[in-house]
């Protein structure tokens, strides 16, 4: 063996000590991380990371076609629920009532797969298309029963001297006003790029429906004269459940109310609106912050954590759920969630729709501000915080400006978990949790 030889291991002896040192050196760094963490207020059994993966799993389920939009009434929407009350069961949310997660009212529903639709338009040179559902057209308000013929009307000119005979207005997005809307106007057909989902059941009036920009214009270039349109739906008024929660506080006084509606709307035809950011977003971030807040120091005041159904239609979860709850404590402050952390949402609203809630909008405001999150304070009325402070209780929505921005508006097939910014909305979780732990016990009773 000569000296070079005996040269090299040496040298890769030293090479890989040195290595081993400086690696056991981050491992005491990180570990050291690890403890502090542990050691702040809000402590927490998983690392950022982990809780984003988990934020991400529960969007990926909710927003999965085992769920088909969770429409309230449909089996989609239940399943939705059931998986609330699993991940309440699993972060260790107490039931709010004795044993019981779900919280019970009634409201009325439509069901998508008992639906009947024809649509069949007649053309100027004597040609006709028979539509299909789902990809030409869908319904915008669901009538129980339609049975038309009448007369297409396109321009705007010709709408006003047709003041006899059923008529059927053909418009664009943006055209549409109340002045089309006569006792002779049988049906709007509203041009739209992409399909807008909306649960609204109506028992009398013009039919409403979407028609898409291809059908559009071939009614215009080819000169559509009549249209046939028959359609049925069955309707039935329902018990349907919010799934509510409690992180029981030392007094009883008091109450915070963490809350996001986990219904949307649901599918159509073949279309499955997935509800990302509305309000799949909300649902995992109530989640989230109840996973905080139960891992965190104990909490002054009773903490429900409430996942609404029925908002779509209407609001109706939260509204039966402010009755149950307004005379159960001398102070409720309501933190709903709707709509946050899409990418290029711009700022996050603050939303009361009462002077009221002025000193709440501010108290959020300031963590927000301290957390360098674009923030604004506003008076959006319909999302789910306006049944209780209809009610009387104290209460502010936390929704993502510029929602409905062309090719990613929510409602639409395309608000998927692509338009979401995990890292942005884990943000906004933080921000609620500390919320809570700095103004538990501030009274907003003038
Ligand atoms: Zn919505």
């Amino acid at each position: 063996m000569d000296k070079k030889k005996i040269k090299l291991p040496i040298l890769i002896t030293i090479v890989i000590t040195v290595m081993f040192l400086y690696i056991q050196s981050i491992n005491v760094k990180s570990s050291i991380g690890t403890i502090s963490l542990r050691g702040t207020e809000q402590s927490i059994n998983k690392s950022h990371l982990e809780q984003i993966k988990i934020i991400e799993a529960d969007l990926n389920k909710l927003t999965s076609q085992e769920f088909m939009g969770r429409l309230t009434g449909t089996r989609g929407n239940e399943k939705a629920g059931e998986y609330l009350v699993d991940r309440f069961r699993e972060i260790g949310i107490k039931p709010f009532n004795k044993n019981q997660y779900f919280h019970e009212f009634d409201q009325e529903v439509y069901y998508p797969d008992r639906s009947e639709h024809y649509m069949k338009i007649i053309f100027k040179d004597g040609s006709e298309k028979v539509c299909e559902y789902g990809k030409d057209y869908i319904d915008q308000i669901r009538l129980s029963t339609v049975d038309l013929k009448c007369q297409v009307v396109m321009d705007k000119k010709e709408l006003a001297s047709r003041t006899t005979g059923e008529i059927a207005i053909v418009v664009d997005d943006d055209s549409i006003n109340k002045n089309m809307f006569r006792s002779n106007t049988k049906a709007i057909l509203r041009k739209r790029k992409d399909f807008f989902g909306v649960p609204q059941i109506a028992h009398r009036g013009a039919a409403y429906i979407q028609i898409d920009d291809k059908l559009y214009d071939e009614m215009f270039e080819k000169k559509a004269k009549e249209v046939i349109i028959k359609s049925r739906y069955k309707t039935n008024n329902s018990t349907v459940k919010n799934i509510i929660g409690k992180i029981p506080g030392k007094k009883k006084e008091k109450a915070f109310i963490i809350s996001a509606h986990f219904d949307h709307v649901g599918w159509d035809g073949d279309i499955m609106f997935p509800g990302a950011i509305d309000n799949g977003s909300g649902t995992v971030a109530i989640l989230n912050i109840a996973e905080q807040l139960v891992n965190g120091k104990e909490l002054e005041n009773d903490t429900y954590i409430c996942g609404f159904n029925g908002e779509e239609f209407g609001l109706f979860g939260s509204r039966a759920f402010a009755n149950h709850i307004k005379d159960k404590y001398s102070e409720i402050i309501v933190i709903n969630i709707d709509c946050i952390g899409k990418i290029n949402g711009k700022r996050l609203g603050i939303h009361g729709d009462a002077s009221k809630n002025d000193i709440l909008k501010k108290d959020m405001k300031s963590i927000l501000d301290k957390k360098n999150i674009d923030n604004f304070t506003g008076t959006i009325p319909n999302s789910d915080h306006s049944s209780f402070s209809h009610d009387g209780m104290y209460s502010i929505s936390l929704i993502q400006e510029n929602l409905f921005k062309e090719g990613e508006s929510i409602h639409t097939p395309k608000d998927s978990t692509e338009l979401v910014d995990y890292e942005y909305l884990k943000k906004i979780c933080d921000v609620v949790v500390e919320f809570i732990y700095e103004f538990q016990n501030k009274s907003y009773i003038e």
